[in-house]
């Protein structure tokens, strides 16, 4: 940032110089964590809300920062998007990922699909197929035990190299899921046109449900609109009884949130994975 020249640059705010500061500082810190490996993967079921047995699970990275203990991905996934890192990032993830899933393997456990979370700005690079497909083959997993969460906005995102990517990636058998839905402006022809295979239903509206008329009345219209284009639908963020009820009703596919399990690391995981039955 230049701070010489015209009198009136050295009214600077402080707040954006120290927001600057930060963001270069994380982006050197965020460097560093990937050469050492300070990244971590956990995992939060999804319960299938007619048997009540674990179906799936979603990876969520975490950072363990050595002095700054655990910090959350909110914190640092913006850095690592505009940064251009969240292509690395996304890789170690994936990579992490297909281990443990060849690690439960090896363990006689019944794998269920788990989910990765993939950025817009990660199909910029336009190889986040061959990435998919190569740790796929290196730790011996199909490729229907792999499903990509993708945001509406990142389907609106330069769009012609993303579907290209998203098509390579569902030719590889892998579930494509919209993220965060109803908070994007994504239209029954996009969702079409990607070849979406389900959709997770913002936390914003689970929490809605037994709050207002229209929650009940919103998640109505998604389970009934994906369903009508042959598209299965997960609730994120469900925390109470009352929620999962009226998602049953409602024919809601599959719930994650609280309610079940907060996110796990691996070991936990593995415990749930042994009891299956989460309802
Ligand atoms: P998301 O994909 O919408 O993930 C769901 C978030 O909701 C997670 O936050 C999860 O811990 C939290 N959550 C789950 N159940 C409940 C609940 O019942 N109540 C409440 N209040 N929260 C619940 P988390 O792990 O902090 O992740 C935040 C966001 O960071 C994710 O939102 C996702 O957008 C991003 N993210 C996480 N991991 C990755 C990753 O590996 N790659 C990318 N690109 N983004 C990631
Ligand atoms: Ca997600
Ligand atoms: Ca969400
Ligand atoms: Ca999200």
């Amino acid at each position: 940032v230049k701070m010489a020249g015209k009198g009136h640059h050295r009214f600077f705010q402080p707040a954006l110089f120290e927001t600057i500061r930060h963001r270069r500082e994380l982006e050197q810190a965020l460097v560093t964590a990937l050469e050492q490996d300070q990244f971590l993967v956990v995992y939060q079921p999804r319960v299938d809300t007619q048997s009540g047995l674990l179906c799936s699970m979603e990876a969520l990275v975490r950072w363990q920062h050595p002095l700054h203990g655990m910090v959350p991905p909110l914190e640092f996934i913006p850095v690592a998007e505009s940064s251009g890192l969240i292509s690395q990032l996304g890789e170690m993830v994936i990579e992490k990922v297909c281990q443990q899933m060849a690690r439960w393997k090896s363990f006689g456990l019944q794998l269920v699909p788990v989910s990765i979370n993939v950025s817009a700005r990660q199909f910029s690079r336009g190889d986040v197929h061959l990435v998919l497909a190569s740790a796929l083959a290196r730790h011996a997993i199909e490729a229907r035990l792999i499903e990509v969460e993708i945001t509406e906005s990142a389907m609106m995102d330069e769009q012609n190299r993303t579907l290209e990517q998203l098509a390579a990636i569902r030719a590889l058998g892998v579930r494509l899921l919209v993220d965060d839905f109803g908070t994007g402006y994504s239209s029954l022809s996009q969702l079409q046109r990607f070849a979406m295979d389900g959709l997770k239903i913002d936390r914003a509206f689970t929490t809605e449900l037994g709050r207002s008329e229209q929650g009940e009345v919103f998640v109505r219209a998604i389970v009934s609109m994906a369903h009508a284009l042959g598209m299965s639908v997960v609730a994120e963020g469900v925390e109470t009884q009352q929620q999962l009820d009226m998602l049953r009703t409602l024919q809601c596919n599959e719930i994650q949130g609280y309610l079940v399990s907060r996110p796990v690391p691996a070991e936990q995981m593995l415990e749930l994975m042994l009891k299956r039955r989460l309802l």
